[in-house]
């Protein structure tokens, strides 16, 4: 498949490793990515009008209403390089925001050309989002897990600060992996007849996973 036709959407449980997946991805082909995860949580941060209004639910594992995150995806795929490819990172996460989203796509005549479905148990979720810590400080920020003592070294090491997602505590992992399995995932049957869909086991070593979904790409 040429790189400028790699139009993907991530897909997977809280833990799945989306955007370590899509770190992969990036280095792999020329593309673009968009985490709305991770867009959500820096505007809340930064106390924007979107900031302020996603605070709490983002908190509470809740999803952001469809019509503010719809708006926010056309206005970034109107923006994209056409030149480029693009993965979608967390997005989207509910049957009408899949349904915009194709109409989007065939208005800028760039549908989607994958559907990522990285596959983990739920035990396997729990242990990865229970564990996961962020290394901020100097430096690119650093997914790890608190069990992993070298990752931990490495980042005290270099003056970080490990820091748990306020929806990583134990209440709120368990909302966000029914908020999946209940909104999600019910978009894997919504693609299915698209005949776009290439499911990867997530589990083990992040490296081998993206292998596999470079191998499911590239033999199309
Ligand atoms: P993530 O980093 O992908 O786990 O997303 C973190 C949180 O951001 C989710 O639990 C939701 O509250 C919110 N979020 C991210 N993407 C979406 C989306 N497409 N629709 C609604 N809420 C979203």
């Amino acid at each position: 498949m040429p790189d400028n036709r790699m139009h993907i959407a991530l897909f997977g449980p809280p833990g799945a490793g989306k955007s370590t997946q899509s770190k992969f991805l990036l280095k792999r082909w020329p593309i673009v990515s968009l985490s709305t995860g991770k867009m959500l949580r820096e505007e809340a941060a930064a106390g924007t009008e979107l900031g302020l209004k996603v605070r709490e639910l983002l908190g509470r594992g809740e999803l952001v209403d469809d019509e503010t995150m719809i708006a926010t995806i056309r206005k970034w795929l109107e923006n994209l390089p056409p030149d480029k490819g693009f993965l979608l990172d967390g997005f989207p996460r509910t049957i009408p925001q899949a349904e915009a989203l194709d109409e989007i796509l065939n208005e800028l005549g760039r549908p989607l050309t994958g559907v990522v479905n990285l596959k983990l148990s739920v035990s396997e979720a729990v242990y990865r989002l229970g564990g996961r810590r962020i290394c901020y400080g100097a430096g690119p920020e650093e997914i790890i897990h608190i069990n992993d003592e070298e990752a931990v070294d490495r980042c005290l090491a270099r003056g970080g600060l490990l820091v748990q997602r306020a929806d990583d505590l134990p209440n709120v992992i368990v909302k966000r992996l029914n908020v999946y399995e209940g909104e999600t995932e019910p978009l894997l049957a919504y693609y299915r007849p698209h005949n776009i869909v290439l499911t990867v086991d997530a589990s083990g070593d992040p490296e081998a996973v993206a292998q596999r979904i470079v191998f499911g790409f590239e033999k199309k």
